[in-house]
Order: C-alpha cells, then sequence, then structure tokens
C-alpha cells in the first residue's frame, strides 16, 4: 500500500523516522514517500500496459513541482485543469503534446496559453466552448485536437460534491447530444473532434461504473465512426481510489482487468487520468499535539494542524486515519481503519486552532493517550491535502519533505509571516495619529 510503518513502536517513511524529520523541517509538515509514488505509477502503467495507454497524472491532486518531475521521469503525462497547472507542467519540460486540458470554465488566456504551448488534447464540454476554442485557434492559426466530453449518467457512488458523471452535474454532455454536437463541430476550422473523455467522480470504489460508463462511450463511438467521424481516441479519466479506510479501493490491476478487455482492438488510443490512486497513500500529514481539553464529555486534541491544511474531513466530511507517530504504550496500529479500537485507547476528537468549529481533522477516534508535545500522523494525504490548503487566519502554508530511501528534501519550504503579505500592497499612506496636543 505505501512506505509508511510502524518500526520499533515509531511511523517511519521509507528508511527515516517521522519524530526526526518533524524535528528537523517543524510542524505541520506534509511527508512523501518517492517510492510509493513510483510505485503506484508503475502498478497503474503495468496494469494498462496492454492497451499502451497514455497515463496523465492529475495535476490537481497534487501539484509540487518536484513530485511532477519525479512522475515524469517515470515517464508519465499530465492532465491539467487551469492556466496555474499548465505552466506547472511546462516548468518541469513535460512534453506538450502529452498534456491533456480539462474543466467546464476554460478562460480565453488558458486557450491562447494551451494551443501556444502544443498541448496534445482540450477535454470540452460544451458547445459554447467549442465555439470558442475554434475562435481562438483560427485567430493563432492553430488546430485544437478535442475530445469531447461525455456525461454518461452513471452514479459512482461517491459523494455528490464529488460526483461528475450524472446527470445533474455541470460536466459534460449527455449521449444524444454528443452526436449533435459532432455533426455541427466536426467540419469546424480550428478544431479537430477526434476523441471522447469520460469522468465519472472520485473515489469510484468499485469497477461496475467504468465498465458501465465504457461501454456506453463504446456504443456512441461505434455511432459516430458510422456517421463518418474518425474517432481516434477515449479518455477514461481518473477517479479511481486510494487506501483511506483498511484497503477498500481495488487495486490498479482490478480496474484494469474489466477495463482494458472493452478496449482491446477498438483501434482507440488510450488515456488514463488518476490522480488520488497515484498520491494519495504517498503522503501523511505530521502535527504536534498543543493542548489536550475535555468539554463536556467529549475529549479535545489541539494540534497544529489544521482545516487550512487538510480540508478535506470538513469539506465531503472525509476519512483520514490518524494515529500518533509514537504512541505510548507500543499501541501501533495492527490496520488503517475507521473503527479500530484497542484495548487502552480513548475517543477523542483531533481539532486545530482555527476559529471555525468544522475545523477537525479527525471525530470520534479510539486513540492511545496524547499529551502536549506528541506528533500525530494524518494519513493517506498526498492528494487534495497540501494542494486544498489556504492561509486562512494568516497561517502560513506547511512545508513538505520527500522522502527517498534515507534522504530527506524540502520541496516546498514552509511560507514565512512576510510570504502572507507578499502581493499585498498599502494603498496609500494616512497621516500619523496626531499626538494631542499639549495644554499650555
Ligand atoms: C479530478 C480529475 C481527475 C483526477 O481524479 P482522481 O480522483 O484524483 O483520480 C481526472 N480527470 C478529471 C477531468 C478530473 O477533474
Amino acid at each position: 500500500m505505501d512506505h509508511f510503518d510502524y518500526r520499533g513502536g515509531v511511523l517511519h517513511c521509507e528508511s527515516l523516522d517521522v519524530p526526526a524529520l518533524a524535528q528537523r523541517f517543524g510542524t505541520p509538515l506534509y511527508v512523501y514517500s518517492h517510492q510509493t509514488l513510483v510505485d503506484h505509477y508503475q502498478r497503474f502503467r503495468d496494469a494498462f500496459a496492454q492497451l499502451d495507454a497514455t497515463v496523465c497524472f492529475s495535476v490537481k491532486s497534487c501539484h509540487n513541482l518536484a513530485i511532477l518531475d519525479l512522475l515524469k521521469a517515470q515517464g508519465s503525462a499530465f492532465d491539467v485543469v487551469s492556466g496555474g497547472e499548465l505552466s506547472r507542467v511546462l516548468e518541469i519540460g513535460a512534453d506538450p503534446k502529452r498534456i491533456v486540458f480539462a474543466g467546464v470554465g476554460k478562460s480565453d488566456d488558458d486557450i491562447r496559453m494551451a494551443l501556444d504551448a502544443g498541448i496534445g488534447w482540450f477535454n470540452a464540454e460544451s458547445e459554447a466552448e467549442l465555439d470558442n476554442i475554434a475562435d481562438i485557434a483560427t485567430r493563432q492559426g492553430a488546430t485544437a485536437q478535442i475530445a469531447l466530453r461525455i456525461n454518461p449518467d452513471v452514479d459512482p457512488h461517491t459523494h455528490r460534491y464529488t460526483t461528475t458523471g450524472t446527470r445533474e452535474t455541470k460536466f459534460g454532455v449527455d449521449l444524444e447530444r454528443a452526436r449533435r454536437i459532432f455533426r455541427d463541430f466536426a467540419d469546424r476550422p480550428g478544431l479537430d473532434l477526434a476523441g471522447i473523455h469520460l469522468h465519472i467522480g472520485s473515489p469510484v470504489n468499485t469497477v461496475e461504473p467504468y465498465v458501465a460508463c465504457v461501454t456506453k462511450a463504446l456504443s456512441l463511438i461505434d455511432e459516430l465512426r458510422a456517421d463518418g467521424h474518425a474517432i481516434r481516441a477515449i479518455n477514461v479519466g481518473g477517479g479511481f481510489g486510494a487506501h483511506y479506510d483498511g484497503s477498500e479501493a481495488p487495486a490498479a490491476s482490478a480496474y484494469a482487468e474489466q477495463i482494458v478487455p472493452l478496449l482491446c482492438g477498438r483501434d482507440l488510443e488510450v488515456l488514463l487520468e488518476p490522480g488520488r490512486s497515484i498520491a494519495a497513500n504517498a503522503g501523511v500529514l505530521v502535527a504536534r499535539t498543543l493542548y489536550t481539553k475535555t468539554s463536556g464529555d467529549r475529549q479535545f486534541v489541539i494540534v497544529d494542524g489544521s482545516i487550512t491544511d487538510l480540508i478535506r474531513p470538513a469539506l465531503y466530511g472525509a476519512f483520514h486515519f490518524a494515529w500518533p507517530v509514537a504512541p505510548r504504550a507500543g499501541l501501533t496500529p495492527p490496520q488503517r481503519r475507521a473503527d479500530l479500537n484497542l484495548p487502552g485507547t480513548t475517543v477523542v476528537d483531533i481539532v486545530g486552532p482555527v476559529c471555525e468549529s468544522g475545523d477537525f481533522l479527525a471525530k470520534d477516534r479510539h486513540l492511545p493517550h496524547l499529551q502536549r508535545g506528541d506528533l500525530i500522523a494524518i494519513f493517506s494525504t498526498g492528494a487534495y491535502g497540501f494542494v486544498m490548503s489556504s492561509q486562512y487566519n494568516s497561517r502560513p502554508r506547511a512545508a513538505e519533505v520527500l522522502v527517498h530511501g534515507d534522504d530527506a528534501k524540502v520541496i516546498r519550504r514552509r511560507e514565512t509571516y512576510d510570504d502572507l503579505v507578499a502581493a499585498e500592497r498599502f494603498v496609500t499612506s494616512y497621516p500619523s495619529h496626531a499626538a494631542p496636543k499639549k495644554t499650555p
């Protein structure tokens, strides 16, 4: 699953013990495992090797340049959803032809920048967007290769905020409309409409929704080909599960076992956009206990990490396993499960210092005793963790460290108070308060 293990009663990342990392780099701290990123990428690539699929890592899940760079070295392509993400992957020297650009609201600047860079695919989501891309492309003398994002109306059975492939969401176009769009836009100058894109939600912890949506997409492709359109590619999207609570997510090979046979021999280039399944288990958030407190019959452990470092529990009710980095009485977790209840533990909420009741990292957990100064790890936070962090309450963002064997490198330094105000300007200099007049 990953390279975070308790050895001698202490959490290690690869060969390094986490308390030493916290001592050296401070807390809150994101710690990533190089080997876990590589393992998950390779498992994914190997599972879909028979299709020679292009694995486009979803940059929005974990966008640190060092992590993108190490995935590039493994052969990864990239999926971006904004001009900012595009600039990150260009910064690391990714091959533009192996970049796909998704998202319902690409701005004109985004589109111009992507055309200038010569990216491989735009995943387009509406007629209005196709119109706009065509206009900008013809003005620039360019042609945009397009995959139309379809909404196959398949329920992935995940959180409603991360469901994207049912009829009521803002994403994609439904199947009937897709045929009309191909008819209307096939000959439009500036466009090369040649693919179908899917992304039904995240995380999708069963294989069946993929089978359902790929099957629907393939019959659409058959119809489109019969209508005379040259369809060259299918992009199956992302959303593949990660391990948060036990091992609820299917392995890459389990997804591939059912998806690959559907796509074999179809004369289609296959693209995939995994984010979470590669990055989530490759990171932990380490926080230090500031205080413990009892309120009514609830016990709180107040730590220096907060909603500003990890918003998923507050935003989606997401579960992240939490456990002391060096638990007392040697109570190391046999599994990372929501229902873990070892003798000698008590029920606590892990909360942060931010002025919001929603500022919690974990609720109702049976944990070994924690006291001031103790470190706690919040697991499976490599995806949608740091990237969603904010400076609310003027909290500088945490540092990120990448561990490779017995080596640890800072891949993003901790922000300073100067960073907090670096982009701000005084509008004028007001006269200083007049000194109180002396009475003669
Ligand atoms: C977010 C997103 C992904 C990645 O989802 P994961 O759950 O991280 O795999 C892939 N494709 C698109 C279009 C997305 O919006």
